[in-house]
Formats: structure tokens, C-alpha cells, sequence
């Protein structure tokens, strides 16, 4: 389904309007690049991108879309710098500022804006995701010279029909698993005192111990785990974007310690099988968190080290990283950040 302002567009397109697609020129990228070059001489600080097909190396229309971020409020700092470089601008809206004109033979297309708007948001996801995912790119290319010299306004159709399956298909939240993921085992940790010893055998939940021996024992639990750090590091950033939850198949008594060592604030959910008394794989242990998140199944990418847990989450349409304990964690890291965009 279309929305509404793409209807709109389509309809302004004049039928007899015909798209004209030529391969991929790098002279095309050098010009963009002097252009952006031009741009920073002036405001160092500000973020100018080289988007859309050219930028994406792949076969288009030879034009050059070049945008450039600023919150509206200080669209009039840079505007007599970007008058003095490219002439007076298209158009003016709210949000956005418009430039067109042509550089040798290629149109350029250059955009003053926020990033905020809802239009430029979906254009840098759409972006980063063809960026990141190469079969994507390959269908995006087909598409378009599929429809060379054909209809303009079909081809801008199909082409937001694209943009949608690929963004519907999006994950909304990031589902965790604790140990083995988050955190894992300190290399060569040995339990050696008693009450290292007595947190080993009340986490296999061999509770045979008295009570004033778990007591002293369950700060201990998550000693021998250290952060993933290189993990912990892009949370913050994978949080403007994603909501982020932690399952966790864990004893509750535990759980406290587990928070005085590890600062989970920045999860939207943590949920902990011995609180709630359903544990991995049990189906309806996701389920209440996509329920806890506000997402679907299909939304989710979910991460666990037991495959168990993995098939499972497969089993409800959830993407999944299976994070095999035999695996090189930094590969995995790769991994996850590519299918994330981070
Ligand atoms: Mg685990």
C-alpha cells in the first residue's frame, strides 16, 4: 500500500514522461565528491552525504543527489554560503531547501534538510539498507533497467512498492540473550572459594544447599561473566533506532546481583524466566516480550547461544543470530551489525 503523498506524486508525474537509465559512471562519484568538498570548505561541520543510485554504484539516471543535515532553525546560517556556491534554490519548505542545476553533463539534485522528517528518514534507511545488503542492491539495479524507457510514473511505483517491502520488513527490536551474548565467561575463571563454588551449583539450580549458604553465595553468581564490550558499545546507538530487551533463563533470587553488576538501564525490557516462570524455548516466553514491546514476531531479531533457543525463535518468524559458542564472537559482532545497519 502506497501512502498518501506518494499517490499524490505519482499523480503529478505526466503520463508521456519516459525514465531513461544509463550504467554506472564513476566519473559521477569524483564529481559528487568535489561537490561535497566544496560544501565542507566552507561548513567544515556540516554533515553533507552523497545519496541515491550513483552513490550506490549501481546503474540510474547519471544524476547526483546530494544532501546536506541541519535542523530548519539553522537553515539560514548556511544559506548565503550555499547561495554563493550553487545560486539561488528551487524551492523553499519547511523542512527541506531544494537546489538543481547541472554540472558538466549530469543533473545535480542538492538538498538542504533535517533528518528528522519522516521522507528523509525512510530515505536513509532505504539507503543504509541497500548499502548493506548487496542481493537487495542486485534486485534494486534489475528494477530499474527493467523499466529503462518505459513510463516514469510506473517506475516510481514500483519503486516505492520496492522501498516498502524492504522496510516492512525492518526489525523493530533487538532481543538478547544474557550469558553467552551480553556476557560471557572471563577466559581461565576457576571457582575457587566456596561461595564461588556454592553460586556455580545454585545457577545449575542444584539447590541443596543450606541458607545461609545461598545467601552468601549469590553475590558471587555473576562474577566469573564480564560484559561483551564491543556489544555493550553500540547500544546506545542501536537504541535511537530499535527497543532493546533481554531474556534471560536465570534463577530470580539471583537477579539482583545480576543488576548490581551489570546495568541493564538501557534495555527496555529484561525478562527473567524465574520470575515469571516461563523459560527458552517455551514459545510464549517471546511472545509475552514481543507482547512486553509492542512488536510482532516478524520484527524481532533474537540472539542466543543455544540453538535450541534459536529454532524456536525461528519457529515464530523472528530473524536470528545463532551465537555458537564455537564461533569467533567478533564475526558474529559483524554479523549482527550488518543485518542492523550499525
Ligand atoms: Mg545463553
Amino acid at each position: 500500500m502506497l501512502t498518501k503523498d506518494e499517490l499524490d506524486f505519482l499523480n503529478k508525474i505526466p503520463a508521456d514522461k519516459k525514465v531513461n537509465f544509463h550504467s554506472f559512471d564513476p566519473k559521477v562519484v569524483r564529481m559528487a565528491e568535489d561537490l561535497i568538498q566544496s560544501i565542507s570548505n566552507i561548513f567544515p561541520d556540516l554533515e553533507v552525504k552523497h545519496m541515491g543510485a550513483s552513490a550506490l554504484g549501481i546503474s540510474g539516471q547519471n544524476d547526483i543527489d546530494i544532501y546536506a543535515f541541519s535542523e530548519p532553525k539553522d537553515f539560514e546560517k548556511f544559506l548565503p554560503g550555499l547561495v554563493k556556491l550553487f545560486e539561488k534554490p528551487l524551492h523553499r519548505h519547511e523542512t527541506f531547501i531544494e537546489w538543481k542545476f547541472k554540472r558538466e553533463e549530469f543533473d545535480v539534485e542538492f538538498y538542504l534538510t533535517t533528518k528528522d522528517s519522516k521522507t528523509m528518514k525512510k530515505q536513509l534507511m532505504v539507503f543504509q539498507t541497500l548499502k548493506n545488503n548487496k542481493d537487495l542492491l542486485k534486485e534494486y539495479e534489475k528494477l530499474k533497467e527493467s523499466m529503462n524507457e518505459k513510463s516514469f510514473r510506473e517506475y516510481q511505483e514500483k519503486k516505492y512498492e520496492f522501498y516498502h517491502r524492504i522496510l516492512d520488513n525492518k526489525i523493530k527490536a533487538i532481543i538478547f540473550d544474557l550469558v553467552g551474548v551480553l556476557v560471557l565467561k572471563k577466559e581461565g575463571f576457576i571457582a575457587t572459594s566456596p561461595d564461588e563454588i556454592n553460586a556455580q551449583n545454585i545457577e545449575k539450580e542444584k539447590l541443596n544447599l543450606s541458607d545461609g549458604e545461598i545467601k552468601k553465595a549469590l553475590p558471587y553468581i555473576p562474577t566469573k561473566f564480564e560484559r561483551f564490550e564491543k556489544l555493550w558499545e553500540i547500544l546506545s546507538d542501536l537504541k535511537k533506532q530499535y527497543k532493546l530487551a533481554v531474556i534471560n533463563n536465570g534463577n530470580s533470587i539471583a537477579l539482583r546481583y545480576w543488576k548490581e553488576k551489570f546495568d541493564f538501564g538501557i534495555f527496555n525490557l529484561y525478562i527473567n524466566s524465574g520470575e515469571i516462570g516461563l523459560r527458552k524455548p517455551d514459545p510464549k516466553i517471546y511472545l509475552l516480550t514481543c507482547k512486553k514491546l509492542d512488536v510482532k514476531p516478524e520484527e524481532c531479531l533474537f540472539m542466543d547461544d543455544s540453538l535450541e533457543n534459536i529454532e524456536a525463535a525461528k519457529k515464530l518468524g523472528m530473524k536470528t543470530i545463532w551465537w555458537n559458542k564455537g564461533e569467533n564472537k567478533e564475526k558474529l559482532l559483524t554479523e549482527f551489525k550488518k543485518l542492523v545497519n550499525s
